[in-house]
């Protein structure tokens, strides 16, 4: 076992209220500059939807993340990079067709706001027209990043959503239907994989993980702007700077982190749908949890994730220089609680196996405004009983396996029991706090949920009403600590292997 800690954060999804503050705060703090117009490093998309760049999850266009060619013969496989081996990556150096375009993210623009003061008087109201901040002309703004925004459940947007590939044809049929429209809100942030395909693909050995806390980072010295990263990270979430020449990507907001304040995107977040907290993991499992087949992805990542009250994990840390305020921090982590210990959040895409280090508990509201309606014409008493109204979450307006496509590798069981436990946990606490009662149905809805009403308590309690430090449980850096762990960094494998590179030395 080789412990290491990872900070990690995670989303709310049914909080999320698409307000794009996140979004704004990451870049007014990181790519207000030139070259980063178009940079989105925190982004919220509407879903079903495009999402940005457009359609970032067609891996058949983009080749992003790795492929397994062990699923389906019995027996065990390997991992590559689908964009190319090292080697064939030198052939397209100069030329990367897997790149995305500028189309594919947007043209950048401002507005001419001097218009608004300098326009001579006329019989019209002085406008603002929108520039292009490639040329400085005029522009016909035909895109952006968040271009579908709350459209994401019409006909147009939803039809270009690769999530949808599965869905069985009265789905689809009916996702298109007007009457139907539905949609969610998901922010998106570099994920800092635990197998990152950026990493693996940098010909420079310009990426590295840190091993102290898990942030993949650019080092700008030896970027050769090759752009690799950009094409192998299945999330899309590098980007190449054109004034610098050098790729940028999201940092987990690092300086804030080793000052004690969480990220500008979590804390700017005005649903407060973000949690941060550490997570302890075994390297040693990381390249056998992404080789499995699909259909045992999902718990062998999970059991990459240790338990921080376990003896022999906190021995493992503290052998690996983990501090004693990371253990601690990690056995209150709210992303350990959501993630391990209550089930109810996933990763994002874990099939791209670059083993995402963020988190994210599926959207329930579409499917209650469903069932609540249901509530009203069922007797409550005899149906929840054998759960014959959750049965329903297959009639619900966003569908189980497009939600499954999103998070769980396509398993609907896995979609299912989650939002069963928290509709269980959001009825029992009706019944609790609004109706001020308590019956045997309601218990057993619990029960059957797989919950305690100690657990609902506590899942409702940092769901609604968590205080700050609840939300964010940041450790305490220590410099002299990461000294340390470079002193000791874990191997790195080689081409396609999952490895961690060197950090770079002090002042390279
Ligand atoms: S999401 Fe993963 S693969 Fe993409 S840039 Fe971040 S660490 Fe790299
Ligand atoms: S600030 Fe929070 S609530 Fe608003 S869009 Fe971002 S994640 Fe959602």
């Amino acid at each position: 076992m080789n412990v290491r800690a990872h900070m990690s954060m995670l989303f709310h999804l049914d909080k999320c209220i698409g307000c794009h503050t996140c979004s704004i705060a990451c870049k007014n703090l990181w790519t207000d500059r030139k070259g980063a117009e178009y940079m989105w490093w925190n982004n919220v998309e509407t879903r079903p939807g495009a999402g940005y760049p457009t359609q970032w999850e067609d891996q058949e266009h983009f080749h992003g993340g790795w492929v397994y060619d062990g699923n389906g013969d019995g027996k065990p496989g390997k991992l590559r990079l689908r964009l190319q081996s090292r080697a064939g990556g030198l052939a397209k150096l100069f030329f990367n067709p897997d790149l995305p375009s500028l189309e594919d993210y947007y043209e950048p623009f401002t507005f001419r706001y001097g218009d608004l003061f300098n326009a001579p008087e006329g019989d019209d109201q002085p406008t603002a027209i929108p520039i292009s901040q490639v040329t400085g002309r005029p522009l016909d703004i035909e895109s952006g990043p968040n271009w579908d925004d709350d459209l994401g459940g019409s006909p147009l947007y939803a039809a270009s959503d690769p999530n949808r590939r599965n869905l069985s044809p009265e789905v689809q049929e009916a996702l298109s239907e007007v009457e139907r429209v539905v949609f969610n809100y998901l922010p998106r942030i570099c994920n800092h994989c635990l197998n990152p395909a950026c990493v693996a693909a940098c010909p420079s050995g310009a990426i590295y993980k840190r091993v102290e806390d898990g942030i993949v980072l650019v080092n700008e010295n030896k970027c050769r702007g090759w752009r690799m990263c950009v094409a192998a990270c299945p999330y899309k979430k590098v980007f190449y700077n054109w004034s610098t020449g050098k790729s940028e990507k999201c940092i987990l907001c690092f300086p804030r982190m080793e000052t004690g304040q969480a990220p500008a995107c979590a804390h700017s977040c005005v649903g407060r749908i973000r949690y941060m907290g550490v997570l302890l993991y075994d390297a040693d499992r990381i390249e056998a949890a992404a080789a499995v087949p699909d259909d045992r992805l999902l718990d062998a990542y999970m059991d990459t994730i240790l338990d921080p009250f376990d003896p022999e994990v906190i021995a493992g840390a503290r052998a690996n220089g983990i501090d004693d305020g990371w253990i601690a921090a990690a056995q209150k982590s709210p992303v350990y609680k959501f993630a391990k210990v209550w089930k109810i959040a996933l990763p994002l895409h874990l099939e791209y196996r670059t083993m995402a280090m963020m988190f994210y508990i599926p959207p329930l509201s579409p499917v209650m405004s469903t069932l609540e309606n249901a509530l009203t014409r069922l007797d409550i008493n005899t149906e929840v009983e054998d759960f014959e109204l959750l049965e329903r979450l297959d009639a619900a307006r966003l569908p189980v396996q497009y939600l499954a496509n999103l998070f769980s590798v396509g398993d609907e069981q896995v979609i299912r029991r989650i939002l069963r436990k928290m509709y269980a946990v959001r009825l029992y606490m009706r019944r609790k706090t609004v109706e001020g009662v308590m019956d045997d149905a309601t218990l057993a809805l619990l029960a059957g949920a797989g919950c305690t009403p100690e657990e609902a308590e506590a899942i409702y309690q940092l769901t609604t009403l968590p205080h700050v430090n609840d939300r964010f449980v940041l450790p305490p850096y220590h410099r002299e600590m990461a000294v340390e762990t470079w002193k000791d960094p874990l191997a790195h494998k080689g081409e396609v292997g999952i490895g961690y590179i060197q950090p770079p030395k002090r002042g390279d």
